[in-house]
């Protein structure tokens, strides 16, 4: 949780980031859901008992700078819920957007945290 915390006082926006790799596969992912506009896949460190993002195609670095218009991002939303439903998520799940350094932002390439059988504290 700490590595976390200092990656995302660190991170910053530009470039080509570690989604976009995955996005080229370029690296691999435990993907659960591609279309073209976005994928959905485990995170490799998981947060929570289940943990997954779900990311656009199209570079957005952070959810401040979508666009007022951006309908993708509803596209994220119902994929996020129908994966949780094709995991048989049947008890519920948080959805999470961690925005800039003081938001926990470590990846400028915005996505949607999928967690399961974590509470807020
Ligand atoms: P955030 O801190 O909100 O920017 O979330 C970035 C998330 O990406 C973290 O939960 C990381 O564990 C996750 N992550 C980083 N690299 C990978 C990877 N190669 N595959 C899957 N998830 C990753």
């Amino acid at each position: 949780m700490a590595d976390e915390i200092s990656k995302a006082q660190t991170a910053q926006p530009g470039g080509d980031t570690i989604f976009g790799k995955i996005i080229h596969k370029e690296i691999p992912a435990k993907i659960i859901f591609e279309d073209d506009q976005c994928l959905a896949f485990h995170d490799v460190c998981p947060q929570a008992p289940t943990h997954f993002l779900v990311i656009p195609k199209r570079p957005v670095t952070q959810i401040s700078v979508a666009e007022d218009d951006d309908e993708n991002l509803g596209h994220l939303m119902i994929v996020g819920k129908t994966c949780a439903a094709d995991l048989g998520l049947k008890k519920g799940y948080q959805i999470v957007i961690n925005k800039g350094p003081d938001g926990g932002q470590s990846v400028y390439q915005i996505h949607l945290h999928i967690l399961v059988g974590r509470q807020m504290k």
